[in-house]
């Protein structure tokens, strides 16, 4: 019997706000002493009242947008019970049925294939405390409870591991160009369930999920899913495929799925209507406001830069996963093109080689980040004119866009200064391939009607005519540039 796997995405981000969700406390506790960024608000003390935080809404709002989310005029809280150490009040405030926003997607690319990923619903609500284990007892640290949380919950349409965890690396990606979270898994800012269940291939009913939780690496999704198959899929086949919701916890060491408990029931929480907060009420203007606000976004980032720059799918995730990085390179771009006649695709492919191949080895190196960088825009912009020119060879260069990077000094200076520029004795390159193909003609005549090994002999030719000084890419690309002409 061939098995297929259904697997839905239950995910929580964290919003980074100046305040909690419903109280005026400072929502950067993670840095901060145990216990300090608390009020009676957050701790649930009797008679206090909660205020929606209204950043958390048009964060929310942002968010629901880029997901292609429907966002309800009117939704409203209510309060999920459950008695936990970590849930101050005894109670979450939460959305249930009237939720934030529904009906949304996602559209990935999984390898070569785009794949659409229905979301449910993305609603908003607030965090737990965070529970510490030590030894014997616990302690509990109260600086987290009232975080904003998003809650997003995919559609059960995700039907790989691999799936999975590219559908969560876009969700982190679109969290970052909204500047609404963190989405750092490791540090719980985006925190993740997956529900996954098997059901004989070509069948369309729904069979009982396994939920897995602790999962806390993009990796770990991946690896839990896929561990995960591979138990149930033994299940099926012993005629014992699971008949109740259970809940497993990922154990990264072992590499395995725990038995952890068998789950609540929606009706065990006793979801009610939050009494003290009014329903929540977006006008349609508000959404078509928060609308015009989405800047460009991952996925229009990375068709842009193949159509427009003409960079490759590689080159464009690159700097679409790097937003920094991909902006310094728009910024260079920008300058660069007027100096190369608005050739836009020629200046994207000079820029993007050295700044991504080059300078993004030298941040590596030096453990850099652009934004520490010494140098000014202006600088590399300077630097990638010199090599457009060819005034340096590709080794030189390279040490050249060091110097830069170590001093920020003017790269004109240094290319002086430190004698980088090309030998230029015997003329210019173009001038000294012009003369050495003008002395080889039957070898040319023999290159265009087909014999292409022969530009190892041009080249050859060439560097000895430059005592070495030439980078032989260089001289091969000039060659070839005079051999079409
Ligand atoms: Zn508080
Ligand atoms: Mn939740």
């Amino acid at each position: 019997m061939e098995l297929e796997p259904i697997i839905g995405l239950e995910i929580h981000v964290q919003l980074k706000t100046k305040s909690k969700m419903f109280c005026a406390c400072d929502n950067t506790g993670e840095d901060k002493p145990a216990n300090t960024t608390i009020c009676p608000i957050c701790m649930g003390y009797p008679g206090t009242l909660p205020v929606p935080n209204a950043e958390a809404i048009h964060m929310a709002g942002k968010a629901a947008l880029a997901l292609n989310l429907h966002i309800n005029n009117r939704s409203k809280f209510d309060r999920k019970n459950y008695f936990y150490p970590d849930l101050p009040k005894g109670y979450q405030i939460s959305q249930y049925d009237e939720p934030f926003s529904q009906n949304g997607y996602l559209d990935v690319e999984v390898g070569s294939n785009q794949r659409h990923i229905g979301i449910e619903r993305l609603h908003l609500e607030e965090d737990t405390a965070k529970l510490l284990h030590a030894g014997k007892s616990s302690l509990v640290d109260f600086n987290r409870a009232g975080t904003p949380l998003a809650e997003i919950v995919t559609k059960p349409d995700i039907k790989t591991p691999e799936e999975a965890r590219v559908f969560l690396q876009e969700l982190r990606l679109i969290m970052w160009y909204l500047g609404v979270s963190d989405a750092d898994m490791e540090k719980g800012h985006l925190r993740c369930d997956a529900n996954i269940s098997l059901r004989p291939l070509g069948d369309s009913k729904m069979y009982t999920k396994t939920e897995i939780k602790n999962l806390n690496s993009f990796r770990s999704v991946e690896r839990a899913l896929v561990y995960e198959i591979g138990r149930q899929t033994k299940l099926w086949e012993a005629g014992q495929a699971p008949t109740i919701t259970s809940t497993r916890g990922w154990d990264d060491k072992k590499g395995e799925t725990v038995a952890q408990r068998e789950k609540e029931a929606v009706h065990d929480y006793r979801y009610f209507p939050e009494p003290d907060i009014p329903p929540l009420e977006i006008s349609s203007k508000q959404i078509e406001l928060w609308q015009s606000e989405l800047p460009e976004l991952p996925n229009q980032r990375r068709q842009r830069l193949v159509e427009d720059y003409g960079l490759s799918q590689n080159d464009a995730q690159f700097l679409v996963d790097d937003k920094a990085l991909g902006d310094l390179v728009e910024k260079l771009v920008e300058d660069l093109a007027p100096e190369l006649e608005n050739d836009i695709k020629a200046a994207a492919k000079l820029a993007t080689n050295w700044i991504v191949n080059k300078l993004g080895a030298i941040l590596r190196e030096n453990n850099l980040m652009v934004d520490g960088l010494k140098c000014s825009v202006d600088k590399l912009v300077e630097f990638l004119l010199i090599v457009a020119r060819r005034q340096v060879n590709s080794t030189n260069a390279q040490v050249l866009l060091k110097r830069l990077v170590e001093t920020g000094r003017d790269p004109q200076d240094i290319l002086d200064s430190e004698d980088l520029a090309q030998s230029s004795e015997n003329g210019g390159l173009t001038e000294i391939v012009q003369r050495v193909l003008n002395s080889y003609p039957d070898q040319v005549k023999e290159y265009k009607a087909g014999k292409e090994p022969l530009i190892k002999f041009f080249v050859g030719a060439v560097m000895r005519e430059t005592k070495g000084k030439s980078d032989p890419l260089v001289v091969e690309e000039t060659i070839k540039d005079q051999l079409v002409s």
